[in-house]
């Protein structure tokens, strides 16, 4: 049965045990592979030495898929903790690797001469993450790097975890509550003082935010939420963002940018300034206009107020949806009970993409909370998924995509996670395009896990390319008919048809603005690790006051909880340079049919299922019949009159 691998055996119990041994086991197996490939006796054919190479990879790989996932979502501190250990035991052995020298002189000298393309460019890659991991520089440089690469992993952590350990509370009047949903308010009774708690979790400071009529009680939270792990990560962040900076200067790059983009589609540092400007130059009119037209409703109530926060950012918006474009997020989300859109979810990504969801009730996982399923397309199963979407602590706080193994053809099953914090009763809607999108992702590492080579296995493109895909299948969550198959009230009522054309309608009302905030984004990331300030907060500032259509919150620290400063790097811009291609790929679908399977699986079976085999303008120009370009995020800037 090669070519039906069986999904990972996850424990029932001690799951502390299992995880150590699937890290150490797999971390032997790298150690063992590397020791074979350095013994140059034995004679081998240069597919025998890269299939070595690919094994090692993937033995590698697995064990921080598990390490990472279990790190952030196991309810056990005490395996959190043994997953964060064997996260750093694995970026250690990853990073002497690659600067292994007898392994590098081994795979230099191979003969790529009768390798096929597919093998040759696992070489071109292998060569190339050698020469960026220092393996050619002197033993000096290499320790100094080792010593690096290990500060990084730790601080990163560190810097994570307070963010995602810092969770603060305001506390108010019950009275406070009024104008937000029913079940928000019985969600949150009085405590013993008569005051309510709201904390700064999602679940909390969405609606709230969206919601409470009280302005000085939303300044009071938002103040709270943008201070979380603040000043804690303070300290941290300079700390990482000076070794990023000598790791990449030890390498040969002017900083750590340069380094970093290298190996994206952006391919070079300055692009990246270049990028956001050009951004930020399209979305000018457009963001004026959606700063204006806030701050004149928001002076109605507030007369003396002079300049948009997030204090009133939220809470207007959906003022302003709500009269002008007649949304009202309480009656939206009636529409959405988790367990519809859940399934929805599922039945309209198997129509798009020709695979059916069956559910393994009996599975082990780490939660009662999660849910798996099984893949098939024909009967055959092409993956396993799980879905942990529910708020708990300790676990991680946003939502995102995690790997639990890799896929190869025949010889490992894709296995992959979603892990959010939506609501258990009824959903916002953003939270459904959020699952939309987390979706896109995994949908993505199941569908490229038929590949031959671990390289390529999985969302293995470009990291300014993996959003794409994501962002594209969020347009599925807001269209009409799509929303009408899975989205009923508790009556089994269908959202209605005009509501979606005057939510999309609602959504553009602010594009500009958000573009902006976005580039603001982009450009504290890029400019922190092309800088290196002394004073993060000061250049925080003057970035938001050049790019952000928004004001600062007084007193707030941003920075320190913009998790993505470890994740992304420098690379924030990639969110908006993948919204550029998601557009350019979107406007190849019927836009009155996005069920159109004929579009969707050319999609799937020339973008998604490649993997990283080629490079990503490649993969989307197979698939446009042309280059991508900027046309159709330009003319979804300029678009003044969406509905
Ligand atoms: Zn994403």
């Amino acid at each position: 049965m090669t070519d039906h691998p069986a999904p990972l055996s996850l424990p029932t119990s001690d799951w502390e045990s299992w995880l150590a041994a699937r890290c150490e086991g797999n971390l032997d197996e790298v150690r063992r592979l590397a020791a074979t490939l350095a013994d140059a006796s034995g004679s081998r054919s240069s597919e025998q030495t890269l299939g070595l190479w690919d094994g090692l990879g993937l033995a590698l790989r697995e064990a921080l898929a598990v390490a990472s996932l279990m790190s952030n979502v196991h309810p056990d501190e005490d395996v959190r903790s043994r997953a964060e250990q064997g996260e750093q035991d694995a970026a250690r052995l990853e990073t002497a690797i690659g600067q292994d020298r007898a392994l590098y002189e081994v795979l230099a000298a191979l003969d790529t001469e009768g390798l096929d393309d597919a093998a040759r460019r696992v070489h071109e890659l292998t060569m190339r993450d050698f020469r960026r991991a220092g393996v050619d520089r002197d033993e000096r440089v290499r320790q100094r790097l080792r010593e690096i690469s290990e500060r990084e992993t730790s601080v990163g952590q560190e810097f994570d975890k307070s963010i995602r350990d810092d969770v603060r509370s305001v506390r108010v009047d019950p009275a406070v509550l009024d104008g937000l949903p029913t079940d928000f308010v019985e969600g949150h009774p009085p405590g013993d003082d008569g005051l309510v708690e709201v904390t700064t979790e999602y679940p909390d400071y969405v609606p709230f935010m969206t919601f409470c009529r009280d302005r000085t009680a939303r300044q009071a939270l938002v103040t709270e939420f943008l201070n979380r792990a603040y000043p804690a990560n303070e300290p941290l962040l300079h700390e990482l963002l000076e070794l990023r900076r000598e790791h990449a200067r030890l390498l040969g790059y002017d900083g750590w940018p340069a380094f970093d983009a290298e190996v994206k589609m952006i391919g070079s540092g300055p692009a990246i300034p270049e990028f956001v400007d050009r951004i930020t130059e399209a979305s000018g009119v457009a963001a004026r206009r959606d700063v204006d037209v806030l701050l004149r409703r928001l002076q109605r109530d507030h007369p003396q107020v002079t300049s948009v926060t997030a204090v009133d950012r939220s809470f207007y918006g959906e003022v302003l949806r709500r009269e002008n474009f007649e949304v009202d997020a309480r009656e939206v989300r009636r529409y959405f009970e988790f367990a519809k859109v859940r399934q929805g979810l599922l039945d309209v990504t198997g129509r798009l993409f020709e695979v059916e969801y069956v559910e393994v009730p009996d599975a082990p996982t780490w939660h009662t909370d999660v849910t798996t399923y099984d893949v098939l397309r024909g009967g055959q199963r092409l993956g396993r998924i799980h879905l942990d979407l529910h708020p708990r602590k300790g676990k991680y706080g946003h939502a995102a995509q995690f790997d639990l193994s890799p896929g190869l053809r025949g010889r490992r099953l894709a296995e992959g996670v979603l892990v959010c914090n939506f609501s258990r009763s009824l959903m916002e809607h953003d939270h459904v395009v959020t699952l939309f999108h987390e979706f896109g992702h995994l949908v993505h590492h199941v569908l490229a896990g038929g590949q031959d080579w671990t390289r390529f296995s999985g969302v293995a493109t470009e990291w300014d390319f993996v959003e794409a895909p994501s962002q594209m299948l969020e347009e599925w969550a807001w269209d009409a008919a799509v929303l009408r198959s899975f989205a009923t009230d508790a009556d089994g009522s269908p959202i209605p048809r005009e509501l979606v054309e005057s939510m999309r309608a609602a959504k553009d009302f602010g594009k500009g603005a958000y573009v902006r905030t976005q580039m603001f984004y982009a450009a504290l990331a890029y400019q922190l690790h092309q800088q290196v300030p002394d004073d993060i907060t000061a250049t925080m500032l003057d970035l938001q006051a050049a790019y952000d259509a928004f004001s600062p919150v007084p007193d707030t620290h941003f920075f320190a909880s913009f998790g993505h400063l470890h994740g992304y790097g420098s690379g924030y811009y990639t969110y908006m340079w993948s919204l550029v291609i998601a557009k350019d790929l979107f406007s190849a679908f019927d836009r009155d049919d996005l069920f159109d399977t004929s579009v969707a699986h050319r999609y799937r079976d020339r973008v998604l299922a490649p993997g990283g085999s080629r490079d990503a303008a490649d993969l989307v120009a197979d698939f446009l019949g042309r280059p991508y370009d900027f046309a159709a995020f330009q003319a979804w800037l300029d678009d003044e009159d969406p509905a």
